[in-house]
């Protein structure tokens, strides 16, 4: 049997890998990068429980490996200019915990191994740069000129997605002004940190920007918001970093920054997420950009994998459509509620800080407020297709 091509392994693409073999079909897996690559930083933490449900349908058994590592934390506390509005501790869940937290290196180290167990064909330094496709087949090119054709192809391949450009596929969508800064840093062994998500709102040691501080294992991330005239000079360089962290978390961390990166709020969603012969299927970043809050990226993308298997073994016309038509909506979806996330987490309109101050306020006498100020910045939490954000 012909194999099934992926291109890109990224936790998207390795996701889609292992489905298509959970669904008995043989694969081979394109990846522009060498064997053995180290990529950085935490970046997508969470890993919901509806994707571990995923995951664990595609290998039985990789649930629990990566719950067994990541951080499951039981509380979480808000602050509202240095005043706690809002502390939960939640009991320890029975089963599948709602989300674990470890970095995205991690994550992929354990998607990597489970496709070698499960049979996974790898191609490493093959950078796709040509597609073509017809009513029975795909065929892709590399820069190094090799060909590979196939019926069905799964594109994972990243924001970039030099397979989506090939085809020609627009984004369509927006991107907001600013950025936020990302930092990894390692804990002090034995005294960690209490093992908890904190989210502070107009900072006062960071001239009021607002800040968030989430484990995982071995350390934690800490994301800054920034206002949309800061220099990344000021606050996005690890110098800066050093200058600005003893504020969030005291100090003692200066020479336990992992990693520091800049992020902007783009909310883009492919304009079709398949050809016009239905041969090739984007998935994950290829198809969909939203900003972190809300940790829809990699969670929608891990679903996108999980259904685009499911159509290239149905291997219909039909099955490719639906595909196309519930994953794009899904990615609408989400794009929308990052887009809702973003106003309160960075509010044009000056009512939504009056609405937030007026939360603040209340919040000791009305539980509520400080549960809408808890929970706003990740956006809406019901109602989705599967896996939108909700941590
Ligand atoms: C700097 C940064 C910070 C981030 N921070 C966060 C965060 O804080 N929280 C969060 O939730 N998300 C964050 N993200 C987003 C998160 O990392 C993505 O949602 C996730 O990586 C998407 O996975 P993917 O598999 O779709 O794409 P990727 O992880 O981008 O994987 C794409 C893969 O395809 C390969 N590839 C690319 N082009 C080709 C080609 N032409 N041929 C073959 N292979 C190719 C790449 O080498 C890569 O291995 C961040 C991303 C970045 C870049």
């Amino acid at each position: 049997m012909i194999p099934v091509v992926v291109v890109g392994a990224g936790p998207v693409g390795l996701s889609a890998a292992l489905a298509l073999r959970a669904h008995g079909l043989p694969v081979l897996l394109l990846e522009a990068d060498p064997e053995g690559r180290r990529r950085p930083g935490s970046r997508a933490l969470f890993v919901h429980r509806e994707t571990l449900r995923l995951l664990d349908g595609m290998r039985p058994g990789l649930a629990a490996e990566i719950t067994g590592y990541g951080q499951t934390w039981h509380t979480r506390r808000t602050l509202y200019r240095g005043r706690e509005v809002y502390s939960r501790t939640f009991p320890p869940p029975s089963g599948l915990p709602p989300f674990t937290s470890l970095r995205q290196v991690d994550t992929e180290r354990f998607l990597l191994a489970a496709c070698a167990e499960a049979g996974v064909e790898f191609v490493w330094d093959a950078e796709v740069t040509g597609v073509r496709t017809g009513p029975e087949e795909a065929v892709l090119t590399t820069a190094d000129g090799r060909a590979f054709s196939t019926r069905y192809v799964i594109a994972a391949d990243g924001a970039r997605s030099a397979v989506r450009a090939a085809l020609g596929i627009r984004m369509e969508g927006t991107h907001g002004d600013g950025f936020h800064v990302v930092v990894d840093v390692s804990d002090v062994p034995g005294a960690e940190l209490p093992l908890e998500r904190v989210f502070h709102y107009e900072h006062p040691g960071l001239g009021g920007r607002s800040v968030m501080r989430v484990p995982f294992t071995g350390g934690f991330q800490v994301d800054l918001q920034c206002r949309d005239d800061d220099e990344r000079e000021e606050f996005g360089t690890e110098e800066a970093v050093r200058r600005w962290l003893p504020a969030v978390v005291g100090e003692g961390y200066a020479e336990r920054i992992l990693w520091v990166s800049t992020y902007r709020f783009l909310r883009r969603v492919a304009a079709s997420f398949t050809d016009p012969h239905g041969r090739v299927l984007l998935v994950g970043e290829a198809a969909h950009l939203f900003p972190p809050f809300g940790a829809r990226g990699m969670n929608s993308g891990i679903a996108d994998a999980a259904a685009a298997a499911e159509a290239v073994a149905a291997g219909t016309v039909d099955a490719v459509a639906g595909f196309d038509e519930v994953r794009r909506a899904a990615g609408l979806f989400n794009s929308a509620a990052a887009g809702a996330a973003l106003d309160h987490l960075r509010p044009r309109r000056r009512i939504v800080r009056v609405k937030q101050r007026a939360a603040a306020t209340l919040a000791p006498v009305l539980p509520w407020c400080g549960s809408w100020l808890e929970h706003a910045p990740y956006g809406p939490r019901h109602g989705a297709p599967a896996t939108a954000g909700k941590y």
